[in-house]
C-alpha cells in the first residue's frame, strides 16, 4: 500500500504542546498531537472502491493487512503524525466552547491526482477534546455515516466521503436511546475522507479567545490552501473568503432541500469550511413531506434543525463565521451584504431547483405559483417526497388530471385519508401543471429524461439503514452491500432493486436512527 503522504495542517499550523490524551483546554493551538486506540481484533467489513481510487489505492490495497491496521487505528504510518483539531462552536443556538475532535483523528493528508485529501478515523479512541465522551464510535451510527456519505456523493451532494467501515472488536458502552437500556454494542471505525475537516468552529474558537494571531494563522492557511483563488490581500481576502464559503454553503443546502435530506445538528462546529455535508449523526430523509420534520429526538421541542429551517440556520450559523472572522476585517457592511445576498441568492436557487424538479424551464408567477401550491398540497395528507416526485414525470401532457393522478396516488400513504377536498386540490395543482407543461417546449420524454436526473429514485431511508443495521449486527453484512450497490446509482431504473422504490413501510413510521 501505497500513499503520497502530504502533512500541510501540522507542518505549518501551531500545535499543542502536551501530547497526551487527556481531555483538557487547549490554547494557542490549531491541533493536538494523538495516538489512535489499537484495537483489539479489527475486520474490515465494507470499503468504497471509488474512494480508494481518489487516494491512489487499489482494490487489491484495500483487501491488504496494511489498509486493516491503518485504517482501524492499529498501525501509524511511517512519516505520519495522527492529530486531533480544536475547535468549538454554537450548539442548539448557544455558545458551546471549546469542543474539538472528541473521536476523531486524522491520521495523514495524501496527494493524488493532483487533489488533497484528508483521511480521519471516527471511532478510534480518546483525545484532548473527548470531554466525557469515550472516543468511540457504535456499528450502528458507522453503518449510518459510511452508507449515507456515499449515498449523498452520488446524489450530486456536497459531502465528505467514506473509505472504509471496520469494526474494532472491542465492545463500547451506549446508553442506548434506541433500545431503551444501556448496552454493549460493537465498536466500529470509519475512515472519512474530505479536502480538510477545518469547519466554522475553527475560526470561532480563536475569535471567542482574542486570539487574532492564531485567528490570522488559520484563516490564511485555508484561503492559502482551499480558496486558492482567491487572490487578493487585506481585509479584501478575507471577505472573499466568507463569501466563497457563503455560496459553497448555499450550494449544499439547496442540494439538501433538493433530496429530502435533513442533517439534524446543524450546529457549527458540524459545518464545513468546503461547504459539505459532514459530521453524520441523526440525519435522516423526508418521507412525509412535512417541513417540521427533525430526525433528531434532542431537538423536539424547539425543532430549531427541521427540515424548512435548514437554509435560515445556514444563514445564522454563516453569521457566526463572520463574526469570527471580523477582527481581521474590522469592517460589518461588507459582512452584512454578502449574509443579506444568502436569503434573496437562496430563494432565486431555490426556487429554480424546484423549477427544475417539475421539469419546467420557464420561470414566471404562474410557475412560481404551481411550486407554491405544490409544497402546500404535499402537506394535506402523508405525501412521500421521494416517489411523488419521481412518478411526476410519467405524466405527460396530453393526460387527463384523472390519468395524471392515478400515476402520482401512489406517493400517498394513506390513500383514503385523500378526501374529497384534497382530490379538489390536487385536481387543481393538477390542471395548473398540465396547462404549465403544453406551454412549454419539451417533449414528455425530454422532460422525463431531465426531471429523473434531479428526483432520485432511492434514497437511504432510515428503515433501511436500520434493517441494515440490524442485521449487521448479527454479522450478516450482505443487506450492507446491497444498498452500497444501490446508492451508486440514485437517479438509474435499477430493476433488481425495485423493493426500494416504496412507500416506508407502516412499522417505520416516525421512527428515526440516533447518532451515538
Ligand atoms: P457531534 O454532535 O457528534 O458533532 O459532537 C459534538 C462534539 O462532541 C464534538 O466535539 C465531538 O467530537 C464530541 N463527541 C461526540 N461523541 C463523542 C464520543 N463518543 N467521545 C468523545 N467525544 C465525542
Ligand atoms: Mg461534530
Ligand atoms: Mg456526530
Amino acid at each position: 500500500m501505497k500513499l503520497n503522504i502530504k502533512n500541510r495542517f501540522t507542518n505549518e499550523l501551531p500545535s499543542d504542546i502536551v501530547e497526551v490524551n487527556e481531555p483538557r483546554q487547549v490554547v494557542e493551538a490549531c491541533f493536538s498531537y494523538v495516538k489512535p486506540q489499537n484495537p483489539s481484533n479489527p475486520k474490515l467489513i465494507h470499503s468504497a472502491l471509488e474512494v480508494a481510487n481518489l487516494v491512489g489505492l487499489s482494490k487489491e490495497d484495500t483487501h491488504s493487512e496494511a489498509f486493516l491496521n491503518v485504517f482501524s487505528g492499529k498501525e501509524v504510518l511511517k512519516n505520519t503524525e495522527p492529530y486531533a483539531m480544536c475547535y468549538a462552536g454554537h450548539q442548539f443556538g448557544h455558545w458551546a466552547g471549546q469542543l474539538g475532535d472528541g473521536r476523531a483523528i486524522n491520521l495523514f493528508e495524501v496527494e493524488h491526482n493532483n487533489q488533497y485529501y484528508m483521511l480521519q478515523l471516527k471511532g478510534a479512541g480518546k483525545t484532548p477534546y473527548s470531554r466525557r465522551g469515550d472516543g468511540f464510535a457504535v456499528l450502528r451510527s458507522s453503518i449510518r455515516e459510511h452508507l449515507c456519505s456515499e449515498a449523498m456523493f452520488h446524489l450530486g451532494v456536497q459531502t465528505t466521503r467514506s473509505l472504509a467501515l471496520l469494526l474494532s472488536g472491542d465492545e463500547v458502552l451506549r446508553d442506548v436511546l434506541y433500545n431503551g437500556n444501556a448496552d454493549y454494542e460493537k465498536g466500529a471505525i470509519v475512515c472519512r475522507v474530505a479536502p480538510s475537516f477545518i469547519r466554522f468552529g475553527n475560526f470561532e474558537i480563536f475569535a471567542a479567545r482574542e486570539d487574532y494571531k492564531n485567528l490570522k494563522i488559520i484563516t490564511d492557511f485555508t484561503i492559502k490552501y482551499y480558496y486558492p483563488e482567491i487572490k487578493t490581500e487585506g481585509k479584501d481576502k478575507y471577505i472573499s473568503f466568507f463569501e466563497a464559503v457563503a455560496n459553497n454553503t448555499l450550494e449544499m443546502i439547496v442540494n439538501w432541500q433538493r433530496v429530502g435530506f435533513v442533517h439534524g445538528v446543524m450546529n457549527t462546529d458540524n459545518m464545513s469550511i468546503h461547504g459539505v455535508t459532514i459530521d453524520y449523526g441523526p440525519y435522516g430523509w423526508l418521507e412525509d413531506y412535512n417541513p417540521n420534520w427533525t430526525p433528531n429526538t434532542t431537538d423536539n421541542e424547539h425543532k430549531r434543525y427541521r427540515f424548512g429551517n435548514q437554509p435560515k440556520i445556514a444563514q445564522w450559523n454563516l453569521l457566526q463565521l463572520a463574526n469570527a472572522l471580523y477582527p481581521l476585517i474590522d469592517e460589518a457592511k461588507p459582512l452584512e451584504e454578502i449574509l443579506n445576498d444568502f436569503s434573496k441568492k437562496y430563494e432565486m436557487k431555490y426556487l429554480k431547483m424546484m423549477h427544475d424538479k417539475l421539469g419546467i424551464k420557464k420561470e414566471d408567477e404562474n410557475t412560481r405559483n404551481i411550486v407554491y401550491l405544490l409544497t402546500e398540497n404535499l402537506q394535506l395528507t402523508e405525501t412521500d417526497m421521494t416517489i411523488f416526485f419521481r412518478k411526476l414525470s410519467e405524466i405527460n401532457k396530453e393526460d387527463s388530471v384523472e390519468t395524471a393522478f392515478e400515476k402520482i396516488k401512489n406517493a400517498f400513504y394513506i390513500i383514503d385519508e385523500v378526501k374529497d377536498l384534497t382530490l379538489d386540490t390536487w385536481f387543481y395543482w393538477l390542471t395548473l401543471y398540465l396547462n404549465q407543461l403544453n406551454i412549454e417546449n419539451l417533449s414528455n420524454m425530454e422532460r422525463k429524461i431531465a426531471m429523473d436526473k434531479v428526483n432520485p429514485k432511492y434514497v437511504l431511508r432510515n428503515y433501511m439503514a436500520q434493517l441494515a443495521i440490524d442485521d449487521a449486527n448479527k454479522g450478516d453484512y450482505n443487506l450492507l452491500n446491497e444498498l452500497y450497490e444501490m446508492l451508486l446509482h440514485p437517479y438509474d431504473e435499477q430493476p433488481k432493486y425495485e423493493k426500494w422504490f416504496a412507500k416506508r413501510p407502516d412499522w417505520a413510521r416516525h421512527k428515526i436512527g440516533c447518532s451515538a
